[in-house]
């Protein structure tokens, strides 16, 4: 079964259609790269599936399940954002816990989790530092770390990486794609960096207003773009 289903998926801003009906199909524990250009509803998109817009029409169905009403906590989604949403004014475990904590899981439950991510994000020595403490490679395995702590169907990240350099954004590369061989969750990861997007998708959407151009795995993308505006995404235009 498929894990994540989309049909005819659309989102307008008052009269601005950015999203005029979308359909797309993502397996079970696929980790999908989505790129375009700036402005094409990237973010629009994950924020739909993640709950946090309301689509204008169409569905999204998680494991066969409609979602299209179901509240953004319920929905087994989590995000990891650009900015990484941390609050400043708690620590690193507050904010692994926060969450949690909202919705009345048990304490020792919460405690278990926080520990198990830090351990995987190798963040333990962390846990009582403030953000403004930390690095941003450090604060994005926070927010990943976060994500983690929710046990969630599918993983959602929108250019998490794009605020660091150059070699902490190779090592954090390697380690969301260990993360994603460990846990085996459907991913979809949002990127600008067309290496981030060959090396690590199992399967590219290739977007332009909403639309998408094309879909499918880095290498046939690549060997065969569709035309000069996926070829520009992908490999070397011809
Ligand atoms: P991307 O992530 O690909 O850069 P976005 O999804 O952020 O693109 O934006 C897609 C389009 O939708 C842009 O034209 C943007 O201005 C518009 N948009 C996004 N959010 C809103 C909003 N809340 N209100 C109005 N327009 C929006
Ligand atoms: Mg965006």
């Amino acid at each position: 079964m498929a894990n994540l289903v989309l049909e005819k998926l659309s989102k307008s801003f008052g009269a601005v259609e950015v999203i005029p009906g979308l359909d797309l199909q993502i397996e079970d524990g696929e980790f999908v790269v989505f790129v375009g250009p700036s402005g094409c509803g990237k973010s629009t998109l994950l924020r739909l599936i993640a709950g946090l817009e309301e689509a204008t029409a169409g569905d999204i169905r998680i494991a066969g399940e409609s979602v299209i009403s179901v509240p953004a906590a319920d929905r087994g989604v989590a995000m990891v954002f650009q900015s990484y949403a941390l609050y400043p004014h708690m620590t690193v475990r507050q904010n692994l816990s926060f969450g949690l904590e909202n919705i009345r899981m048990p304490k020792d439950e919460i405690a278990r989790r926080v520990e198990a991510a830090a351990k995987m994000l190798q963040i333990e020595e962390l846990l009582e530092r403030r953000p403004k403490e930390l690095s941003g490679g450090q604060r994005q395995r926070v927010a990943i770390g976060r994500a983690i702590t929710r046990n969630p169907k599918i993983f959602l990240f929108d250019e998490p990486l794009s605020n660091l350099d150059a070699e902490l954004r190779v090592l954090m590369r390697v380690e969301i794609t260990k993360l994603h061989e460990r846990l085996g969750n459907t991913m979809i990861y949002v990127t600008h960096d067309q290496i981030e997007a060959m090396t690590m998708a199992d399967k590219i959407v290739v977007l332009r207003k909403g639309v998408i151009e094309q879909v499918g795995a880095p290498l046939e993308l690549y060997n065969h773009p569709r035309n000069l505006f996926v070829a520009g995404f992908i490999g070397s235009p011809r």
